[in-house]
């Protein structure tokens, strides 16, 4: 799980849940190494249905124990999306846990916003019951505006390779126009891949929203985020 910050006041406004697979003892991999895998077999379906399941649960418990009450972002993968019943797999995992749909926020990667109608009536149908969207990795895709005008977005997650060559006089502007379109379309901008002190200094001369980064913090696992994990940043 990997904070997100307020880049005016610090203040930790969300969680993201970043797969890892201890598949031996001490070997941990990455999902840059097995979802494609997963998703090539359909195995992607189950793996998305636990993680949704088992991040549901967790915020439960740090509920029970009186931690902050912050969105936890979960990433779905677009085949997740394009399976019929995956309404009824995201309410039953809130609702089994005791949670409310602002509890979980979902992102989504641009590459896969296909016009596919299947995936756009299910982004239509979760935004209804009250779950929040995001795009990831902003601006590495199609990046249509099409899709900004007609799917129910709440944020946009700029692309990490955007920030990290945010010293590049057109990845600076690049970025600068993410954040001023989102926000002339009551979008959150959400920076990724945060990770020196010119980059959150940058972020927030352009008033991106949010940032997430090794900077800030890295991911840690369920059992290690203690309350401390949602103190704020001290810019
Ligand atoms: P993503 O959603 O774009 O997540 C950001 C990735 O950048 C994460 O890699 C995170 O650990 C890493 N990161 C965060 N801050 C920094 C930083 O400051 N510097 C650098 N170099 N990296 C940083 P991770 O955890 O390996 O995840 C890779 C991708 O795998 C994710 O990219 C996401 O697309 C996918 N993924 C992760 N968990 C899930 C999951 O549960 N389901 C699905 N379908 N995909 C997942
Ligand atoms: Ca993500
Ligand atoms: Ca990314």
């Amino acid at each position: 799980y990997q904070p997100k910050y307020d880049l005016r006041d610090g203040k930790v406004v969300g969680l993201e849940a970043l797969l890892r697979w201890h598949k031996s003892e001490g070997e941990i991999i990455k999902p840059a190494d097995f979802i494609p895998v997963a998703e090539g077999s359909r195995l992607i379906i189950q793996i998305g249905q636990w993680v949704l399941q088992n991040v549901c649960r967790q915020i439960r418990s740090w509920r029970d124990n009186g931690f902050p009450a912050v969105p936890i972002a979960v990433n779905l993968s677009a085949y997740q999306l394009g399976e019929q019943n995956i309404v009824d797999i995201v309410v039953k995992a809130i609702n089994d846990a005791g949670l409310a749909p602002k509890d979980i926020e979902l992102e989504i990667t641009e590459t896969f916003l296909i016009e596919d109608p299947v995936i756009i009536a299910a982004l239509h149908e979760l935004h209804k019951y009250g779950v929040r969207l995001s795009i990831d990795d902003f601006g590495t895709g199609y990046s249509s505006f099409k899709y900004l005008k007609n799917y129910p977005i709440y944020a946009l997650k700029i692309d990490k390779s955007f920030i990290d060559n945010i010293g590049n006089k057109s990845d600076a502007a690049i970025t600068e126009a993410i954040v001023s379109m989102g926000h002339t379309m009551n979008l959150k901008t959400i920076a990724e891949g945060v990770e020196t002190t010119a980059q959150v200094e940058f972020l927030r001369s352009i008033k991106c929203d949010i940032a997430q980064g090794y900077y800030l913090s890295e991911p840690l696992s369920g059992d290690k985020i203690t309350k401390s994990a949602f103190h704020p940043f001290k810019f």
